[in-house]
């Protein structure tokens, strides 16, 4: 069957199902690299594979989509209006599934931060910068959790 998307979308949209180096990952990713902090990427021995994992410190960061782990209250995230009850299913199993990986993470010792797409990306974006620096001091700290989202209208 013929591909709908030209390539270079079908990437973004692959990406963005997998859930793995998308634009937000990317730019977190950068940020923090380049305040000097060294991680890794996607350990699938941890529960949920943290997009990045920083050893020295106990911390793994999720960059959240905000449509695929149903933020609620924002600007990127709709219920889509084609097949509501498979909708429904699918975002509130993935809501079930982070919560579910938050708490076995929490409970290994691994402090958890999640920032959803909204705080990097839109209307809603905090500056970039802002949101870097509070990722940094949040890893370099002993603070459980971390959640950074847009600022809200
Ligand atoms: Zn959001």
């Amino acid at each position: 069957m013929a591909d709908i998307f030209t390539p270079k979308v079908r990437s973004r949209v692959m990406a963005s199902i997998k859930g793995k180096n998308t634009k937000p990952e990317l730019l977190l990713r950068r940020g923090l690299h380049a305040k000097g902090l060294r991680y890794r990427l996607h350990d699938r021995s941890l529960p949920g594979q943290p997009d990045m994992i920083f050893p020295r410190h106990d911390a793994v960061l999720f960059a959240h989509g905000c449509f695929w782990h149903g933020h609620p209250d924002c600007h990127l995230f709709k219920w889509p209006k084609t097949r509501p009850r498979f909708w429904r299913r699918k975002i509130g199993k993935n809501i079930r599934r982070d919560e579910t990986n938050v708490a076995l993470l929490l409970e290994e010792g691994w402090r958890t931060g999640i920032v959803w797409e909204c705080a990097l990306k839109g209307k809603t974006r905090l500056p970039y910068h802002d949101v870097i620096s509070q990722c940094h001091e949040w890893v370099l700290s002993d603070i459980a959790m971390l959640d950074i989202e847009g600022k809200t209208h």
